[in-house]
C-alpha cells in the first residue's frame, strides 16, 4: 500500500477540505506527490500547512487556479510538470451542491454549479491529459455522486451535474484509452465532512437508518476508492463509475 503511487505526481481538485483532503493525504502515504488545489491562496495555503504538520515531510504543494478558466488551469499543470517531472494522476474532485427547489432556481444558480462541476472537469481533464498523452499514459478520477444514479427530490442541477460527469468519465475513458489515459469516477454516498458532522443527532440518525451497511461514509472510505482506481491494480479498469455508499438508495 505504501508504494502504490511511489514516483507519480498527483493533482487533486478541491484538496482543502472534506473528500479532497482524505484523498491528499491517502494518495501521500501511497507514495505520490501531490499538488492540492484550493479555491483561493489563503485556504490552499492553510490547508497545506495543516497537512504539512499532519504529516512532516510530505511531499506536498498547493495552487489555487480559476478551475473554469481554461488559460489558468493549462498554466498551473504545465507548471507542475515543469517543477515536478510529471503529472501522472488527477483528481477532479472540487464540487458544490445546491438544494433549491425548481419554482425557486435561477438561472445564474445552475450557471454556477455547472461551471464547476462540469465545465472545470472538462477544463482539467483537457490540460492534464494533454500533458499525460505526451508523456506516455496518465490516470483520471473523478468525483461523482449516488446522486448521479437516482437524481435528488430538490436542486435539479447538483445530480444534472453529477449525470454529466459520469458521461464525461465513460466518454474521456474511450476517448483517451489509445494515448493511455484512464479515466473513472467514484461515485460518493453520505459522507460525513464537516457540513455533515455539524448536523444535530436528531437529524443524523434517520439518515443513518436508511444506510445498510448502518453508518455514514468517512472521507478515508472515497479515499482508498481513488487510490485503488488511481494506482497499478485497476490497470484493466476504465470508463467505471465505482459507487461508495453503503449501499444507499436515495
Ligand atoms: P467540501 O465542501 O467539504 O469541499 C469542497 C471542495 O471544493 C473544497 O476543497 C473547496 O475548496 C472546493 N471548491 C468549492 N468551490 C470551489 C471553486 N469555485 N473553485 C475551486 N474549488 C472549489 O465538499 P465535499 O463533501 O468534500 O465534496 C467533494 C466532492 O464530493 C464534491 O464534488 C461533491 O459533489 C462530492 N460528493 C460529496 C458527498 C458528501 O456526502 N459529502 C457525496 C457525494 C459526492
Amino acid at each position: 500500500m505504501k508504494s502504490l503511487l511511489k514516483g507519480k505526481v498527483a493533482v487533486v481538485t478541491g484538496g482543502t477540505r472534506g473528500i479532497g483532503y482524505a484523498i491528499v493525504k491517502k494518495y501521500l502515504e501511497a507514495g505520490a506527490t501531490v499538488v492540492l488545489c484550493g479555491s483561493k491562496e489563503s485556504t490552499a495555503k492553510a490547508a497545506l500547512e495543516k497537512l504539512k504538520s499532519e504529516m512532516p515531510g510530505a511531499e506536498a504543494d498547493a495552487i489555487w487556479p480559476d478551475l473554469t478558466d481554461s488559460k489558468a488551469v493549462a498554466e498551473a499543470f504545465a507548471g507542475i510538470r515543469d517543477r515536478l517531472g510529471s503529472l501522472d494522476i488527477l483528481a477532479n474532485n472540487a464540487g458544490i451542491s445546491q438544494s433549491t427547489p425548481l419554482y425557486d432556481y435561477t438561472a445564474e444558480e445552475i450557471e454556477k454549479i455547472l461551471d464547476l462541476n462540469v465545465k472545470a472537469v472538462f477544463i482539467c481533464s483537457q490540460a492534464a491529459a494533454r500533458i499525460m498523452k505526451e508523456q506516455g499514459g496518465g490516470v483520471i478520477v473523478n468525483t461523482s455522486s449516488v446522486v448521479s444514479l437516482y437524481g435528488q427530490a430538490s436542486g435539479c442541477g447538483y445530480p444534472a451535474s453529477k449525470f454529466a460527469v459520469n458521461g464525461m468519465t465513460k466518454s474521456l475513458a474511450r476517448e483517451l484509452a489509445k494515448d493511455r489515459i484512464r479515466v473513472n469516477a467514484v461515485a460518493p454516498g453520505i459522507i460525513r465532512t464537516d457540513m455533515v458532522a455539524n448536523l444535530p443527532e436528531t437529524m443524523i440518525q434517520p439518515i443513518i437508518n436508511r444506510i445498510p451497511l448502518g453508518r455514514m461514509g468517512e472521507g478515508e472510505d472515497i479515499a482508498n476508492a481513488f487510490l485503488y482506481l488511481s494506482s497499478d491494480l485497476a490497470s484493466y479498469v476504465t470508463g467505471a463509475v465505482l459507487s461508495v455508499d453503503g449501499g444507499v438508495i436515495i
